[in-house]
């Protein structure tokens, strides 16, 4: 018997009653996504090499995995610790917050910015001090007032103008003296005491000891900037040296 085009279907399976059924690809495409991830605590539905989609970028990239928990909270009084991770999924350090935040903080991922703690809403770089003051920056700004960026128990924080957060800025990275607002003359070769408040430059004078510059900054300091002066530990320079 030869099979005829325009045949029926039924006289063709009475021809070829060996057809296999035809391929459920809806059912082997639900047994792939029912398989779930290798890690431990995972439950995500399988990609590759045995892992979810963030496990295997995980370790296509760094060669390892790691929890997806991006952070950790431990209580210690009123205080609440916050874990943050680098990139490469290893602890990178601990920020502190006031228990009451808890609630608001952990709704939200947060990791570092050169030093500061921030996470993303929409796209947009949220920081944590700005987050906990309900600050958007721009006219306002929020300021540590220890400079501890790590510290962001309230008490620590103080709304400022931004004025005011560069008065609280520590000493510049580059700063050979050791002392904010002390610097080396070349030409008098002696050390030199100045100050910038509300947008202008002040001479304070040339000194032989930068310690004696910095005692000069740190007068000048608390006039010009008041409570938001970044005083020189002039003690401790004193006792290090002997
Ligand atoms: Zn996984």
């Amino acid at each position: 018997m030869i099979l005829n085009h325009g045949d029926s279907p039924v006289q063709a399976k009475r021809i070829f009653p060996e057809i296999p059924a035809p391929f459920n690809f809806q059912g082997a495409r639900q047994e792939v996504f029912m398989k779930t991830c290798n890690f431990d605590g995972c439950d995500r539905p399988h990609k590759a090499k045995g892992y979810c989609c963030s496990h295997y970028s995980q370790l296509r990239r760094f060669g390892r995995t790691w929890s997806l928990v991006k952070n950790e909270y431990r209580f210690k009084g009123d205080i609440c610790f916050v874990s943050v991770r680098s990139k490469d999924g290893f602890f990178k350090y601990e920020f502190m917050i006031d228990r009451e935040d808890y609630q608001e903080v952990s709704k939200h991922v947060w990791c570092d910015t050169k030093g500061y703690v921030c996470c993303r809403d929409n796209g947009r770089v949220v920081y944590i001090h700005n987050f906990l003051m309900g600050v958007v920056p721009g006219v306002i700004y929020v300021d540590h007032r220890k400079r501890t960026p790590k510290d962001n128990r309230k008490k620590n924080l103080r709304v400022c103008s931004h004025m005011q957060n560069t008065m609280n800025c520590g000493k510049q990275k580059n700063n050979k003296a050791g002392f904010k607002g002390v610097s080396w003359c070349n030409i008098k070769k002696k050390w030199r005491a100045a100050i910038s408040a509300n947008g202008k430059y002040f001479h304070i004078g040339y000194f032989n000891d930068p310690i004696e510059a910095a005692e000069a900054y740190n007068i000048a300091a608390k006039t010009h900037h008041g409570e938001f002066a970044c005083i020189n530990n002039v003690q401790q320079s004193i006792g290090r040296r002997g």
